[in-house]
């Protein structure tokens, strides 16, 4: 038997154990560069996601208790990352999986698009885990 193959999981734990027992080198052919920044939105169409229906089940976990929650959340605007405050949303309260409505997301989208006045400008430090 040769090498085994990456578990096909998203669970944290099983991961963790995989790579307690495997080197990462043994499956760089396997890996895949991820060019942007994950936790950053690439583009604020994404933020549309699924219903905000109270009893709409949560995508990620099932559940259906959520609790209206304001987010900041940073985009990628033409190569720009902006900053959009108080953003309506609901939190799952069981996996805290954010959900946007259409509108909400249409009223982000017009906002960019329109270029208000800045309500304010925040310096960000940028860290790169390749290099730590
Ligand atoms: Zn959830």
């Amino acid at each position: 038997m040769s090498k085994s193959s990456l578990p096909q999981t998203d669970s944290v734990q099983e991961l963790a154990e995989f790579w307690q027992t495997h080197d990462s080198t043994d499956f760089d052919d396997e890996m895949e560069e991820v060019p942007e920044p994950v936790f950053i939105r690439p583009d604020p169409s994404q933020l549309l996601i699924k219903s905000v229906e109270p009893e709409y089940p949560c995508y990620v976990c099932g559940s259906t208790r959520h609790e209206k929650v304001y987010v900041d959340e940073v985009f990628n605007v033409d190569g720009k990352h902006v900053m959009v405050e108080h953003i309506p949303a609901q939190r799952c309260q069981q996996c805290g999986e954010l959900f946007f409505d259409a509108k909400t997301t249409e009223r982000v989208l017009s906002l960019l698009h329109d270029s208000p006045p800045v309500a304010r400008t925040v310096t960000l430090d940028v860290f790169d885990l390749a290099v730590a």
